[in-house]
């Protein structure tokens, strides 16, 4: 979420030539502005269901309790009467140290399979073999429907005597950037109260709160009791949709 104009530049370059290279199952709703796709996750139409597609690389596999979790997560806060179905598969190794955002964008247009369509809404999650190259960070969602999770990143600061667990912080993480496609904060989903830290983008201003923007670059913020969204976001949530 850092360097924010520059990922949309980015993206806006990449987006123009993904236009030339829809596939059948790609209909255009996936692959668009990170937040645009808020209100369609939070309530129950068009899209009765939601489809999460974790594609991981060799190494990288997030265990189950990650995964359930992210799962309890959504069913407080959006409304799928016809189920959150997740799909869990992996993806050849990166063969490479660091990716660009160009890389992780290549990298999911090869190998997503799951797109919103029908009455589906579906997301994906990248979990990398490699630290990305902008920065030391975590995880970054950068459109409607996708985020990536730095696997080795995450990796590398967990697990150690006194470091949060792999599968806390994978939790965390998961959860912290669906609340970006989920519209936290202020990005999809309006603020009913002014609680956006600024300097730091979509972010919410309570160091207590899941959308705390360290949680995306200090396994510290993540430490036990994991944290969850505030009473702010909860109610932007809901004005937009959500239980
Ligand atoms: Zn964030
Ligand atoms: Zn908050």
């Amino acid at each position: 979420m850092f360097k924010r104009r520059s990922l949309y530049i980015i993206l806006l370059f990449t987006l123009t030539f993904a236009a030339c290279k829809k596939t059948d199952v790609d209909d255009g709703k996936d692959y668009v502005t990170l937040g645009t796709s808020a209100h369609d996750l939070l309530v129950a139409a068009p899209y009765s269901s939601l489809t999460i597609e974790i594609q991981y690389m060799p190494g990288y596999e997030p265990d189950n309790a990650s995964v359930t979790n992210l799962e309890s997560f959504l069913n407080q806060y959006i409304n799928k009467p016809d189920g959150i179905k997740v799909v869990v598969e992996p993806i050849p190794a990166s063969s490479k140290s660091t990716l660009s955002l160009n890389d992780i964008v290549s990298i999911e247009k090869k190998y997503r399979t799951v797109f919103t369509t029908n009455n589906q809404i579906a997301v994906h999650i990248l979990i990398t073999d490699a630290d990305y190259d902008a920065s030391n960070i975590f995880a970054t969602s950068y459109w409607n429907t996708s985020f990536c999770v730095f696997g080795k990143t995450v990796s590398d600061n967990s697990g150690r005597a006194g470091q949060i667990t792999r599968s806390q912080l994978l939790t965390v993480l998961f959860e912290h950037e669906f609340g970006h496609l989920l519209g936290l904060v202020n990005q999809g989903s309006p603020m009913q109260t002014n609680h956006q830290d600024v300097a730091n983008g979509a972010h919410c201003i309570n160091k207590k709160c899941l959308m705390y923007y360290d949680i995306e670059t200090s396994a510290i913020s993540a430490t036990s009791p994991l944290p969850s969204l505030d009473a702010n976001c909860v109610a932007d949530l809901r004005a937009n949709g959500g239980k």
